[in-house]
Formats: C-alpha cells, structure tokens, sequence
C-alpha cells in the first residue's frame, strides 16, 4: 500500500487527492492532518504560493515520515499588483470571512474600468519526498466582475468568470467544469503522474 500525507483538514480535498493519484498509483491512501499526532503547523509567512507550500509540505514531511503533499492558492488581481495574493485568504483581516473579502475587493476595484479588472487564480503543489522536492503551477486566468454571482465553489469564485468560460462566474460552475479549467485541477493533473513516478518501487 501507497501512503502519502497531505497537509490539510479538508476532506474534500483529501477525497479528490486520493482519486486523482489512484487513476496513476492503484490503492494509494492519503492521510490528513486530522489522521497523524498533532504538530506545531508552519505559519504561511511566504511571499509566494510555492513557497508556502513547500513550507507546509517540509513541515508534514519531518513529522510523518511519508511523501508529503501541500498547496496554496489566492487571487492575483492585476490592478492590485497581484494582491490579495498570498493573503487572499485573510485579505480583509481576522477572522477570515469570504464575504467580507469579496465586499473589500469590491470596493477596492470600484473605480477600475472592465478592462483593467484582469486576475488569476494561482494553486502551487508542492511535495517532499525522501527523494527531493517538486513543485507544479497552475492558474486559471479571468477577471474580476461588479457584482457577486452564482452559488457555488468558494471564496472569490462568485467575482470571478474564467476566460475558458466567459459569462458564467466560477461559482456558476459545476464541480468538473470548474476543475477542468481551474488552477488547482490544472496543477493536480500536472502532479499526479509525476508523483506517481516517484512513488513508484524501485526509485
Ligand atoms: P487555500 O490555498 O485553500 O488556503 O486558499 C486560499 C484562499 O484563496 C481561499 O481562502 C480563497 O479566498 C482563495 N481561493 C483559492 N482558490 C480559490 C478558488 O478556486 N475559488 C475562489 N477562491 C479561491
């Protein structure tokens, strides 16, 4: 049996890791944060997605022992230099509250015509294996609209309609239209067979 630790409490995206990497590596089990002995988790202090996520990754490494997975994604709006970025999780401050970071996006955007109201969506993966480290990139570029739409997804998803598909907002999307075109599938389908070559026995 295959295990590998990824740093994370969201079965969601546990349940999608494990089928993702079981389409390449048949029986792999992913464990989560809530599965191993609680540790000190690593504070996101990185100017970039990779860099958080190796630092979450080293982190599941040393404590598990097992091939460590970790990502990190945000919001990077062009007419903000790239900001939220990083902070896109926390960027209208404690406690983290999509709506209010979507009402501060907004506000901060109000006076930005439709055609500079450009951004993407970025997701970093990276892994720590005894081998090394890898990490891939994905991103989903779009733009920013004026007002909130649609129900579904997350975060900024109800400001957000991807170039793939103009007029719908990300959270108008079902879950496999979102992931055919978003940051983090891209980034994933990037991942899993690399992983699974560095998985695989004799290596
Ligand atoms: P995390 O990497 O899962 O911690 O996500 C960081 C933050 O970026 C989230 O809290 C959202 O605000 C934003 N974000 C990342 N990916 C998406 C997405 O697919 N849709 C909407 N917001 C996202």
């Amino acid at each position: 049996m295959t295990r590998v630790f990824l740093a994370s409490r969201n079965a969601k995206k546990l349940q999608e890791m494990e089928r993702i990497l079981g389409e390449h590596v048949p029986g792999a089990v992913v464990v989560g944060l809530d599965d191993v002995a609680p540790y000190d988790e690593p504070v996101e202090d990185q100017p970039t997605f990779a860099g958080n996520a190796l630092l979450k990754a080293r982190a599941g490494f040393e404590v598990t022992g097992l091939p460590s997975i970790a990502d990190d994604s945000g919001l990077c709006v062009d007419a903000l230099n790239g900001m939220p970025g990083v902070l896109s999780a926390r960027w209208s401050g404690p406690p983290k509250s999509d709506e209010r970071n979507n009402e501060l996006l907004l506000a901060q955007l109000a006076d930005v015509p439709d055609e500079r109201r450009t951004a993407h969506f970025a997701c970093a993966v990276a892994v720590v294996h005894a081998g090394g480290e890898l990490v891939v990139e994905g991103r989903m570029d779009g733009r920013v609209i004026r007002e909130t739409r649609g129900t579904g997804g997350f975060g900024y998803d109800v400001l957000f309609e991807a170039d793939d598909r103009p007029g719908l907002t990300t959270a108008e999307l079902d879950r496999a239209e979102k992931d055919a075109i978003s940051h983090r599938g891209r980034a994933l389908r990037e991942l899993a067979p690399r992983l699974a070559a560095l998985l695989a026995p004799g290596d």
